[in-house]
């Protein structure tokens, strides 16, 4: 399989406005802001998905996720953020290179993240959490 766009981004072979970069990952503005912005946070190692990344890694991009979202606090004053990690084709992943979005968010800025919510039969939702405990 070819490289993903994030490493050709990290290997310098196609632009992008860099917020910060260490060993482990950088973060970049995406390019098509849900908010200006809307930042993130790429594995250096080409992980497909969160899945298959290693907890010590994700705990660093999450530490890094907390200080855009406090910089987008601070510099864009928005009032919340969201944090997501789409993981996998199904879950509307478009590029199989691991990744954080951090998007500033206001109060009344017209954007929604709603899923479709629904209900579970009698007994259900306690045979399932039985089936999913760990
Ligand atoms: P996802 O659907 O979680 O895989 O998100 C991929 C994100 O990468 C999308 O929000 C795109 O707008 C963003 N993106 C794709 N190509 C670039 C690029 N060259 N520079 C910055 N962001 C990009």
């Amino acid at each position: 399989m070819g490289k993903t766009v994030f490493s050709r981004i990290i290997d310098g072979e196609i632009p992008s406005v860099k917020l910060h970069e260490d060993d482990q990952c950088i973060v970049i503005l995406d390019i098509s802001p849900v908010e200006k912005g809307h930042a993130l946070i790429i594995a250096k190692h080409p992980y497909p998905t969160f899945s298959e990344c290693p907890a010590s890694t994700l705990s660093h991009m999450m530490e890094i996720a907390k200080k855009v979202d406090e910089m987008q606090r601070n510099v864009l004053g928005c009032d919340g953020t969201n944090v997501i990690i789409n993981n996998g084709k199904a879950s509307g992943q478009e590029v199989p290179h691991l990744h954080i979005h951090v998007i500033p968010r206001f109060l009344n800025d017209g954007q929604s993240f709603k899923f479709a919510k629904q209900t579970y039969a009698e007994g259900e939702m306690n045979e399932l959490g039985g089936k999913l405990s760990f």
